[in-house]
């Protein structure tokens, strides 16, 4: 028996799977860590019942906003004084497809162009290779502020690297297109 040590139960893994969803992406303050399927998992430690272990899956590598949003996690854990362990889980690799569709309209009032879809739905364990670039004009992007897909692409970067910086032809406005990965 472990009685000295306080088990964690599902009211404290609710406790801080809701403060840990409400955090934010450091580059899009509209989108929260679970919107964007970053957060993967709050649990018990498998090998530590008192320990909560939180999974985070960064969305690009070398991503700047990862080591904000890890510092972000484990200030918020320790507000919250719960024993935790950050667990970065690389594979199965993060897509935008992992975004919520409450995520693709926050983008989208936001003024940013979300992500098509990659692929269909994926088996689960299934590896797919999503480095082919795609044709050109493979993918109609909206403009997020009038809708019209009669729009161009005037940059492969944007205002960050995981954006593309993109034009309306029919509003003229240009607007950052979240690529899809
Ligand atoms: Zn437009």
């Amino acid at each position: 028996m472990t009685a000295a040590l306080p088990t964690v139960d599902e009211a404290l893994l609710a406790r801080v799977r809701a403060a840990l969803e409400a955090l934010t992406d450091p580059e899009i303050p509209v989108v929260t860590l679970a919107d964007m399927g970053i957060l993967r998992d709050v649990r018990a430690a498998a090998d530590d019942p008192a320990l909560v272990e939180v999974v985070i899956t960064p969305t690009y590598s070398g991503c700047p906003a990862m080591a904000q949003i890890e510092d972000d996690v484990r200030a918020t854990l320790e507000r919250l004084g719960v024993p935790a362990r950050v667990v970065t889980q690389l594979a199965p690799a993060w897509t935008t497809d992992w975004m919520s569709e409450a995520a693709r309209a926050k983008l989208r009032a936001y003024g940013i162009a979300p992500p098509g879809r990659c692929a269909g739905p994926t088996p689960a364990g299934e590896r797919v290779l999503r480095f082919v670039p795609r044709a050109a004009g493979d993918e109609a992007v909206a403009c997020p502020r009038c809708g019209s897909t009669h729009t161009r692409e005037v940059s492969r970067f944007g205002s960050t690297a995981c954006k593309a910086l993109w034009q309306c032809l029919d509003c003229r406005e240009p607007f950052d297109h979240f690529k899809p990965h």
